[in-house]
């Protein structure tokens, strides 16, 4: 092991932000790479993913993931290449997908490390279209929303890797309307020429819920949340009799500093017997073989379509994550660093 590096960089939080968060609330640093040891493998990373829910985990409150700890490596999705393997069933030159991104090289116990081809799909694909992302469209719209042909679908967020992905599905699956909701014209257009969506519209051109009476006239009877606030009660005033919102994410509002209200309209749940169910992708492993398989295939025959923003090197990774919560970028946000 001795041609192996001795050390390798890392990304810490090193302050808790208040309200969005700034460049200096992360560091770069250089740390020591332990070697591997029994069951354990050494892993080149190649692409990391930046996440919504990472925001989260920079305030200091119990949720569902715990908080990431100042002055230690944060954490996340990764995919890389091992480069030296002290574990049976994984050899050096495999590729794995793992939870310790944000640093070059990762140390981990094997079965922590799941195996993927890079001659299936780019590693990227691994963290976005075929990952977490893909899997929380695929069962936040089918199983969740309880999806059924014939739906007209609504879906905020609607250009990021999930939002991309719940539209196209829908479409996939018989859907009578899918409109879509973005915060720029060329990802508006985007949804509506390459993606198939029937309407969407820029959210910051005016009153969400005008615009979507405008796109949806005869209502929509799914919702699928990525943003909350404004969208949600515009949502609420559109759903149909019956109707069911999947609560996937409220990215307006992760870097507010005061709660924020609740949509004003929440009394039509009653009237309209709404569904409104909050989801974590967690809840939804055993769906992963339907969805690999069904996505891969729709991938394969170029009928689902996918975007990534791809940003170079280790050490802009702290800036492509405040570029995605600033919508810079159009499907998956992802950081690649080679090796
Ligand atoms: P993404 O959509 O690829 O990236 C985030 C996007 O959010 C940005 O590109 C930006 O696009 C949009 N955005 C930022 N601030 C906004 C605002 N104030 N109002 C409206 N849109 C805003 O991210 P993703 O990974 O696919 O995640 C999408 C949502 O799903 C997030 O809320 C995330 O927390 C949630 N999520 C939940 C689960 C779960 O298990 N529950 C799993 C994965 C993701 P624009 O240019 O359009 O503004």
């Amino acid at each position: 092991m001795s041609e192996l590096p001795k050390t390798g960089r890392e990304w810490h939080l090193v302050a808790r932000p208040h309200g969005w968060p700034k460049p200096e609330d992360f560091a770069l640093r250089e740390a020591e790479i332990a070697e591997p040891g029994p069951g354990r493998i050494l892993v080149r990373n190649t692409h990391m993913s930046v996440d919504p829910y990472m925001r989260g985990r920079m305030n200091d409150v119990k949720s569902y993931v715990p908080p990431f700890r100042l002055d230690r490596p944060m954490d996340g999705g990764a995919v890389g290449r091992v480069i030296a393997s002290n574990a049976e069933g994984i050899a050096v030159g495999d590729h794995v997908l793992h939870g310790l991104g944000w640093r070059e090289y990762a140390v981990l116990d094997a079965k922590h490390a799941t195996a993927v081809d890079p001659e299936l799909a780019p590693l990227s694909a691994y963290l976005g279209v075929l990952g977490m992302p893909g899997l929380t469209a695929y069962a936040g719209l089918l199983e969740v929303a309880s999806f059924k042909e014939g739906d007209a679908v609504f879906v905020s967020g609607a250009a990021g890797a999930v939002g991309s992905q719940v539209g196209q599905i829908a479409r996939l699956k018989g859907a009578s309307r899918v409109i879509g909701s973005a915060g720029s014209d060329e990802k508006v257009k985007l949804l509506v020429e390459e993606y198939g969506f029937d309407a969407a519209f820029n959210y910051k051109d005016g009153p969400v819920a005008e615009q979507l009476k405008k796109a949806a006239p005869d209502g929509i009877d799914v919702y699928f949340d990525n943003v909350g606030g404004e969208h949600l009660e515009a949502a609420i005033s559109s759903l149909n009799v019956h109707g069911r919102a999947t609560l996937c994410g409220m990215i307006a509002q992760y870097n507010e500093t005061e709660p924020t209200p609740a949509p004003r309209n929440l009394v039509a749940v009653i009237g309209k017997r709404l569904r409104l169910q909050g989801m974590l992708v967690g809840d939804h492993a055993s769906l992963q073989p339907q969805f690999v398989q069904e996505v891969s295939g729709w991938i394969r025959s170029g009928e689902l379509k996918y975007g990534e923003t791809v940003v170079e090197g280790i050490e802009n990774a702290a800036e492509a994550f405040l570029g995605m919560l600033r919508g810079e970028n159009t499907g998956k946000m992802i950081v690649a660093f080679g090796g």
